[in-house]
């Protein structure tokens, strides 16, 4: 079995162990930290995407304001997902700018719509 070396790390390891992505051929735990890498990436993409899709579905179906507290708590969590990860896997977040604009977008529309809807509440208290 012929050894190569890895794209990635420069390791010498023999070529069964090895895996082919956009770099060449890299070793198994280059592939691994790819496969971490995208999770993280894909994490990330899907919770600023729920964030914001939770703030403007609260715009138009909000009972109770349960949307609203929904879209509060997944920006929040949006917004500190790049802080809660390890420094090495936050790396793998790096550019991705769209997600942290859509978190703290999603997290002023929620609030801006639960401020609505508190005040709404009191102007039909206030006219009782
Ligand atoms: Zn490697």
């Amino acid at each position: 079995m012929a050894d190569v070396t890895c794209a990635r790390c420069r390791k010498i390891v023999s070529e069964s162990y090895t895996y082919f992505d956009e770099d060449g051929q890299i070793c198994m735990d280059c592939n691994e930290s790819v496969e971490v890498s995208q999770a993280f990436v894909k994490g990330y993409r899907s919770l600023a995407g729920s964030a914001l899709g939770f703030a403007l579905l609260s715009a138009c179906f909000n009972p109770f304001m349960i949307i609203s507290i929904v879209a509060i708590g997944t920006s929040i969590s949006a917004i500190r997902y790049p802080a809660r990860i390890d420094e090495e896997d936050r790396a793998s977040l790096k550019g991705m700018h769209a997600e942290g604009v859509m978190s703290v977008a999603g997290l002023i529309i929620a609030l801006a719509i639960a401020g609505l809807g508190v005040l709404g509440r009191l102007g039909q208290f206030a006219l009782m």
